[in-house]
């Protein structure tokens, strides 16, 4: 299950936040005030990332943090801030948070830190416990960083192999460019998604068994691709 645990009082964002994550697949627990949230985590222990405004009516979202961090040391956490202060950050990050978002944000992005951090958390949909992704005709060990297409070795570059990982995390869903961009290469290229494009047909040179008529990354016109016909 993937469950998310929203803290947010404005009710127009959290709203937003939810829906966007429910379309991405995931379960959500709202919350309105601080005290709400630590609530509701004691009665779902399967929350596994926490988004945590910081500007609450109780207690602040740093406060929150602290005291999920002293129940729980597994969870995964993002801050979600209206302010810019690098302060902010810091503060976010020495309280416990593993990252943070500013607002306004976009759904893309807003999906992508959270994908990302499942997959870091291992809350993804990959058993825990195991190191292994197996779609036949490819078994990918995440930890060695390895991929095999029918026993055979495909020698990929990093960004190629983080590429891979994210299509098989998420198997038969469509990924936009941007989304797909801030999963792979974070901020870095932000706003370059013809980057995507380049290395998805490289990719798709190594793994498909004709490139020209590519089986296992499609595209989705006009939006980006997804692992699956
Ligand atoms: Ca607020």
């Amino acid at each position: 299950m993937r469950k998310i645990l929203v803290l947010e009082d404005e009710e127009n964002i959290r709203s937003f936040v939810v829906i966007n994550l429910k379309r991405a697949g995931y379960t959500t627990v709202e919350a309105g005030t601080g005290e709400e949230a630590l609530t509701a985590l004691r009665e779902n222990p399967d929350v596994k990332v926490a988004l945590l405004d910081i500007m609450l009516p109780d207690i602040d979202g740093f406060e929150v943090c602290r005291r999920i961090r002293a129940m729980d040391s597994n969870i995964g956490i993002i801050m979600l801030t209206a302010r810019t202060q690098e302060m902010d950050k810091v503060t976010g990050l020495m309280t416990g948070a593993d990252d943070y978002v500013t607002k306004p944000f976009s759904p893309a992005e807003l999906t992508a830190r959270v994908d990302a951090l499942f997959r870091r958390t291992g809350g993804g949909s990959r058993p825990l416990g195991t190191d292994e992704i197996s779609i036949p005709p490819f078994l990918m060990n995440t930890r060695n960083r390895t991929v095999d297409k029918n026993g055979q070795r495909i020698k990929l570059t990093q960004v190629e192999f983080n590429l891979l990982r994210l299509f098989m995390e998420n198997p038969n869903r469509a990924l936009s460019r941007e989304e797909i961009l801030a999963a792979v290469w974070e901020d870095e290229y932000f706003g370059e998604v013809k980057i995507v494009d380049v290395n998805i047909r490289r990719l798709r040179i190594k793994i498909e068994d004709n490139p020209q008529k590519p089986q296992y990354i499609s595209t989705v016109w006009g939006y980006g691709y997804k692992w699956g016909g």
